[in-house]
């Protein structure tokens, strides 16, 4: 009779045992994917309603997200390559969902450690800034000034003013600096190098 019951006990805690493992695993992996979907999602808002620029010392363009201004209003982000760092206001309506999102990631990550024995895991906020052009790239024999060349960025949003493509980018001078045009914000513009050539056909 005893034999019985002991074994029987046995099994039982081997299954209370399978049971609890396969919860955890089931749980942990259902917050895994949800980590994952709200994180991509995130990193496309970034980068669609934020002025997000090129690392300002090397020029890449890969950047992880580190924080959102508490009334969403700015984005905070690192540089992969050289660690350096940098913000960027908003450039588009409807950041509060960013914030939202990001909260979502916290609270998600948190539960994910409160089930005992999960592996760290760390979510994927790398996201990527329209290329800048670089110097060599303008269309002026003259280089822009830093101070200037990031607020026409800013202004045009990072992108050609003509047909919104962020590919090839370059400054252009809306009035040749060969018919007296000035190197200034208001006489600069961003255009991708199609625009910039039919432009130049033109004139
Ligand atoms: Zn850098
Ligand atoms: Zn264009």
């Amino acid at each position: 009779m005893e034999w019985i019951i002991i074994s029987s006990s046995i099994v039982l805690f081997f299954v209370v045992l399978i049971y609890v493992y396969t919860s955890r695993y089931r749980r942990r992996k259902f917050l895994l994917k949800n980590i994952q979907d709200a994180s991509d999602y995130l990193i496309s808002l970034v980068e669609q309603r934020y002025l997000v620029q090129p690392c300002s010392r090397c020029h890449e363009f890969s950047m992880q997200l580190l924080e959102i201004s508490p009334n969403a209003r700015s984005v905070y982000y690192r540089c992969v390559y050289c660690d350096k760092k940098m913000h960027a206001p908003a450039g588009a309506p409807g950041t509060d969902i960013v914030l939202e999102i990001f909260h979502d990631i916290h609270e998600m990550t948190k539960q994910y450690y409160s089930i005992p024995n999960s592996p760290p895991i760390e979510p994927n906020l790398v996201f990527k800034t329209p290329p800048a052009p670089l110097p060599y790239e303008q269309t002026s024999r003259k280089p822009i000034p830093e101070a200037i060349r990031s607020e026409v960025w800013r202004r045009d949003g990072g992108c050609c003013v003509n047909c919104g493509s962020k590919e090839n980018l370059q400054f252009d001078h809306i009035i040749p600096i060969s018919q007296g045009g000035a190197t200034s914000v208001q006489n600069l513009q961003v255009l991708c190098l199609r625009c910039n050539r039919e432009k130049g056909a033109k004139i």
